[in-house]
């Protein structure tokens, strides 16, 4: 029996143990050939249209030796994150200059295929010989933050690590594949109740909405404040919505669809924006009359503004943040080269956040949140691993809400249920409601 197949199975871990590695695998890649094939954008802009389904390729590729702190995982199933758009776009860097920098001290990893995706559920099935708390059959999920433990900093916050990286994005062997190469401190238990397509979407993003947040080092949402959340039926958004409401917060949602706007009443956002009805928001008349528009809904400004949506969007964030309010920004989806007009923000003492990922500790945090039922999944759409390119430009295009799941060595969706109380308990129509 293949490892695949025993996984598939549900081998016992000496099963697990008896079953060969294979010496290659199938994973979604680029390829270092195919660098430059879309051209360059502009400085700080997307450029013209860089179609993912030309460079994501699923493909056989080696099997990675295992360092003494990482474990191999067999994976049921993984989700897309933007950074695989970024990835195959080639977007805003090659990200082989990351396999390039990252070979220097790790040379496994600096290869003509990267392989892409920072989330994945699934099966312990190798591990090196430092890994002491998880064990060959452990059912998991992993957090995408790929940190050295020998660096002092990491100890007090992980994200400060000279030598962070995005797992699958940054390093090789990510989750768009049926195995995954990952250190111990990613790894967190799976939530019993989920399927594995469930359990793989959630990580990267929710862990991400969390920390820019909840966690001491974002925004430090207090309960009763007012959150504007952009793009709040997509990856980070939905998540950022729940955990807005689940913290004590009143969250106004930003959308661009009457469809978008349905599903966010059904999480019980009340307060939501059609961005549509604001055509271009990069000129202060924009944003006074989007200023207004959220005045006139909830009767006052929000004391957090949750950006990632960059340049045609952060004009307005920092004007529409309250007087003393923050804007917490982890990422530029529009671009990356933002203008606001820095009066806005001195004069009314506001103050903007560079927020990235989020460490170990706020992972298990969130993965608690989301075991114990309080957050859910906002899986939509699941797609095979044949098709991940599909799924990424779905993703690229903005069709999606929530989360693009893919499944990898999981041979139908459903499956890896074992809480079926706590399922029933929470309810299908909320765990499935991205779904519909
Ligand atoms: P996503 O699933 O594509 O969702 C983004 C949402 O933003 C969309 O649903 C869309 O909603 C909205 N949007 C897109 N373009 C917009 C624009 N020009 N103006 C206003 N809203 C716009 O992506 P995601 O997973 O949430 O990620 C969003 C960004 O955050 C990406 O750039 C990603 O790389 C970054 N990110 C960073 C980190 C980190 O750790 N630094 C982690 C996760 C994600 P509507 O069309 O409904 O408005």
């Amino acid at each position: 029996m293949t490892l695949a197949q025993a996984v598939i199975e549900g081998a016992d871990p000496e099963e697990l143990l008896r079953a060969e590695v294979p010496p290659v695998y199938r994973a979604a890649h680029i390829r270092r050939e195919e660098v430059g094939m879309f051209g360059r954008a502009p400085h700080g802009t997307m450029g013209v249209d860089k179609d993912v389904r030309r460079s994501l390729h699923v493909g056989e590729v080696p099997m990675p030796e295992l360092a003494p702190d990482e474990v191999l995982v067999a994976v049921m199933a993984s989700a897309i994150n933007f950074n695989t758009v970024w990835s195959a776009m080639f977007e805003p860097i090659p990200t082989f200059a990351f396999l390039e920098r990252l070979g220097r001290s790790d040379p496994r990893h600096d290869l003509d295929t990267h392989v892409l995706g920072s989330d994945a559920s699934g099966v312990v099935v190798r591990k090196g010989a430092a890994v002491r708390q998880w064990h060959v059959g452990d059912r998991v999920v992993t957090s995408p933050a790929y940190v050295d433990s020998e660096d002092p900093v990491a100890h007090h916050d992980s994200m400060l690590a000279a030598d962070l990286r995005a797992w699958g994005f940054e390093t090789n062997f990510g989750g768009l594949a049926e195995f995954a190469v990952v250190k111990a401190t990613q790894l967190l238990p799976k939530p019993r109740h989920l399927s594995w397509e469930e359990a793989a979407c959630n990580m990267l993003c929710a862990s991400t909405a969390y920390r820019m947040l909840v966690g001491e080092h974002g925004s430090r949402m207090k309960q009763g404040d007012v959150v504007l959340l952009w793009g709040a039926t997509g990856g980070l958004g939905a998540y950022g919505v729940q955990l807005v409401r689940n913290g004590g917060g009143i969250p106004v949602g930003v959308v661009s669809s009457r469809e978008k706007a349905e599903l966010l009443r059904g999480m019980g956002c009340e307060y939501v924006v059609d961005r549509t009805d604001f055509e271009h928001l990069d000129d202060e008349k924009a944003w006074r009359r989007f200023g207004a528009e959220v005045r006139r809904q909830v009767g006052e400004d929000p004391a957090i503004v949750f950006e990632h949506t960059g340049r045609e969007t952060f004009g307005a964030s920092v004007y529409v943040a309250k007087k003393g309010g923050s804007v917490v920004t982890c990422g530029s989806s529009s671009g990356f080269d933002h203008a606001y007009d820095n009066r806005h923000l001195w004069m009314k003492l506001k103050r903007i956040i560079g927020s990235h990922g989020a460490n170990y500790q706020e992972c298990a945090e969130v993965n608690r949140l989301i075991a114990l039922g309080a957050i859910h999944p906002t899986l939509s759409r699941v797609y095979p691993l044949e098709r991940a390119a599909d799924a990424a430009r779905a993703v690229q295009t903005n069709e999606h809400v929530g989360k693009v799941g893919v499944l990898c060595l999981a041979q139908g969706e459903d499956l890896g249920i074992e809480d079926h109380a706590l399922r029933e308990r929470i309810g299908e129509d909320r765990l499935r409601l991205f779904r519909s």
